[in-house]
């Protein structure tokens, strides 16, 4: 089989964004205000959460209970490293694409 060379195609398209991480790399869900919630930090793997938790909120402004969401809801809490630790993912992923690169 021959190999396929990419070197001489440009993207049609690009994607980006921010990834929510939490220091124990577990999503959460939190209680912002009355009847205002947030699933979060899905650490980059929040495409089948995302989709699971979407289905749970969704019922839960329905009219169905907190109580049988998938997690249990928890305060908000600061994080000290954040600012650190944000650098540092950047750093690793960008790291990580030029390796992939060359
Ligand atoms: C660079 C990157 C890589 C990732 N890689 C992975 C991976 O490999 N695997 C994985 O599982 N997850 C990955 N994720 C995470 C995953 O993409 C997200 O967690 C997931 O897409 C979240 O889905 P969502 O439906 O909650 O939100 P989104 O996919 O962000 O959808 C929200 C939608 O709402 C629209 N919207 C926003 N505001 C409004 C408005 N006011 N009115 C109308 N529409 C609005 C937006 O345009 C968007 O289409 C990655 C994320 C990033 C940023």
């Amino acid at each position: 089989m021959q190999g396929i060379s990419l070197w001489d195609r440009s993207a049609e398209g690009a994607w980006f964004g921010q990834i929510a991480m939490t220091p124990d790399h577990l999503l959460r869900i939190h209680r912002l205000a009355e009847g205002l919630y947030t699933p979060i930090g899905y650490n980059g793997r929040g495409i089948t959460p995302g989709t699971i938790f979407g289905r749970a909120m969704a019922e839960l402004l329905a009219g169905s209970d907190e109580a049988d969401l998938p997690l249990p809801v928890t305060d908000l809490a600061p994080v000290a490293s954040a600012p650190v630790m944000s650098r540092f993912y950047q750093l690793v992923f960008a790291a990580n694409q030029v390796w992939k690169s060359i």
